[in-house]
């Protein structure tokens, strides 16, 4: 089958999070295919079913799922295609099967790590708890189908699986080769930048992912693709994708200055540096907040800008 008679639909799901909408795609081609699904919620899957029937298809007409990264506006309703191939990285397997050992550990990271930057017990605990109440808006399944950087899609003749992690950890991406297009779901959004969220190593004595590092690494490999159109999460379509990538990678270095001047006479804890930055905004939605400075305390330490010192089981971050 040719590129031209494939096509693609967005559909538009809505989700409980400050980032409005989600958008998933249904590629009728050899293999009807869906990309992201939406959150667990009861708006969610009554979104998704009628555009379904809108377009002319059942659940149960869904061939495969390509499952973008864990967050639940993405894959929460995944659960409901039970005839459908699940296809997706193999990082995103503990969050899908709700591993509880996974969570266990996810938790204890965290617990240590924030504590160690400074927040304060309440704050861990509501930031913890928060995170827990997140997962709930995902239905327990599993992946049937791993896919690796480079991969071709399975079932979709001309499409490749690309990692791009940043955002999440497992996060992929598919892009059709002939035409430069591809499904970028949050690797790239129009109106506002992508957070490069905070994780746990996923991996057994491994170090924690720089993830705002490995995100600009990310852009970079998105920006050598030289894409005509990229169809995102969230927000309109991207079809200047190479402009708006340089744009990111400026904005980083913008926001990381903002950090070094106020570091210039200050040794803060990273909870310090987030509350200075954010003030309110870090009060209500710290775990956002942290990860948005945490993401560009390790690029200016990268850049040799600034270190960081433990002093009585504290980190803090000066010139
Ligand atoms: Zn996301």
């Amino acid at each position: 089958m040719t590129v031209h008679e494939e096509t693609i639909h967005q559909l538009t799901i809505p989700t409980p999070f400050p980032v409005g909408p989600v958008h998933s795609y249904l590629i009728s081609s050899d293999t009807l295919t869906l990309v992201d699904t939406g959150p667990l919620t009861i708006e969610g899957k009554t979104s998704l079913v009628s555009q379904l029937d809108t377009l002319g298809y059942r659940i149960d007409d869904i061939e495969q799922v390509i499952l973008t990264h864990h967050h639940p506006d993405h894959v929460g309703l995944a659960g409901l295609f039970k005839s459908a191939v699940l296809i997706g990285h193999r990082f995103l397997r503990p969050w899908l099967r709700k591993e509880e050992k996974f969570f266990q550990k996810y938790k204890m990271f965290f617990d240590e790590f924030y504590h160690a930057h400074g927040f304060p017990r309440p704050v861990i605990d509501k930031v913890l708890q928060s995170g827990q109440k997140y997962m709930d808006l995902i239905e327990k399944t599993d992946l049937d189908v791993i896919v690796s950087h480079g991969d071709n899609v399975p079932g979709l003749k001309g499409w490749r699986v690309l990692e791009v992690p940043g955002h999440a950890q497992n996060h992929i991406m598919i892009v059709r080769t002939e035409d430069h297009t591809a499904i970028g779901a949050d690797v790239l959004l129009g109106s506002i930048s992508s957070n490069a969220l905070l994780e746990a190593p996923m991996e057994e004595g491994k170090e924690r992912p720089k993830t705002l590092l490995q995100y600009r690494e990310t852009l970079l490999l998105v920006h050598d693709l030289n894409l005509n159109i990229l169809m995102p999460g969230h927000g309109e379509m991207i079809k200047n994708v190479n402009e708006l990538i340089g744009q990111r990678l400026q904005e980083h270095i913008t926001r990381a200055n903002v950090i070094k001047n106020l570091l210039a006479d200050n040794r803060w804890s990273a909870h310090e540096i987030s509350f200075q930055l954010f003030k309110e905004k870090h009060r209500k939605q710290a775990e956002l907040t942290f990860s948005e400075t945490f993401g560009h305390l390790d690029l200016l330490v990268e850049l040799g800008d600034i270190s960081v010192t433990k002093e009585d089981g504290l980190f803090l971050f000066h010139k």
